[in-house]
């Protein structure tokens, strides 16, 4: 029931930027089944070709929950916009923002909504983002197509698994570090101060205070993010057939910069 989507009535200008997903660690996203042909007790999510790869929806979903505890944690004023709302809370004035004011069905103003839900959409609001998912990059080298996964042991102590597995040894496959995913970010309409928002959750992401996937409290999901371009395109561009811009890797941390002044500039806005 998106009945309104204020902020993409109109698409002005669209954004893509690309880059690599690098694992330093073991990096575990389960498949969520267990007795495939590998015969691991816990596989490794794989694609059709039997590759691992990160859904997009785990990437935004880590984005997403860095990027509200960053926000939570700043205890911004809230006419900063840079608030995050709790989606469990079902009252609009009980700090939901994924709700219509009372009385104004189908009027939605993105400025009553919190940084998070903007970024990423909400019930009523969509998301300016969106991650493809990243399938892995594959060596040059291997013409046999060595698939990089490893399998480790563990015993069942953890607190939530031991119902599970009630302390039994079992195995789970990890993909091995130094493996290379492509990533790929599209946004819509972009806001320079919520993409401050965005490269600073990727931040924290390369930076190792968010990890990807499962298991991170062993150490697993540590990740480097390298960026290698972005595409920029106008919808009056598009019209007027003239060809996308592109920004080569060396014009993307200026841009980045551009970006986070505006995120700083928005923690001193006033109503
Ligand atoms: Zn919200």
């Amino acid at each position: 029931m998106t009945s309104s989507v204020a902020d993409f009535h109109k698409l002005k200008q669209r954004l893509r930027l690309s880059g690599q997903i690098v694992t330093r660690t073991g990096l575990r996203i389960g498949s969520g089944g267990s007795g495939e042909l590998d015969g691991a007790d816990l596989p490794v999510l794989r694609d059709a070709q039997g590759y691992p790869f990160i859904p997009g929806a785990s990437l935004k979903g880590s984005l997403r929950s860095t990027i509200e505890a960053l926000v939570r944690g700043a205890e911004l004023p809230r006419d900063t916009g840079l608030w995050a709302c709790d989606p469990l809370l079902e009252s609009y004035e009980g700090g939901a923002c994924g709700h219509h004011a009372p009385g104004k069905r189908g009027e939605v103003d993105p400025e009553q909504h919190c940084a998070v839900c903007r970024l990423f959409g909400s019930r009523i609001v969509a998301s300016h983002v969106r991650f493809s998912d990243a399938l892995m990059r594959l060596p040059e080298s291997d013409v046999i197509g060595r698939v990089p996964v490893e399998v480790r042991d563990g015993v069942a102590i953890d607190r939530d698994l031991r119902t599970v597995y009630g302390g039994q040894k079992y195995d789970f496959e990890v993909v091995s570090p130094g493996t290379c995913f492509d990533l790929e970010v599209f946004i819509e309409n972009p806001k320079d101060w919520l993409m401050g928002l965005l490269i600073m959750g990727f931040d924290q992401i390369r930076d190792g205070f968010t990890a990807l996937g499962g298991f991170t409290s062993r150490g697993l999901g540590r990740v480097d993010i390298v960026w290698s371009g972005a595409i920029e395109v106008s919808a009056r561009d598009l019209l007027e057939g003239k060809p996308e811009k592109r920004l080569p890797s060396g014009d993307l941390e200026p841009r980045f910069s551009t970006f986070r002044e505006a995120l700083a500039a928005r923690t001193q806005r006033r109503a």
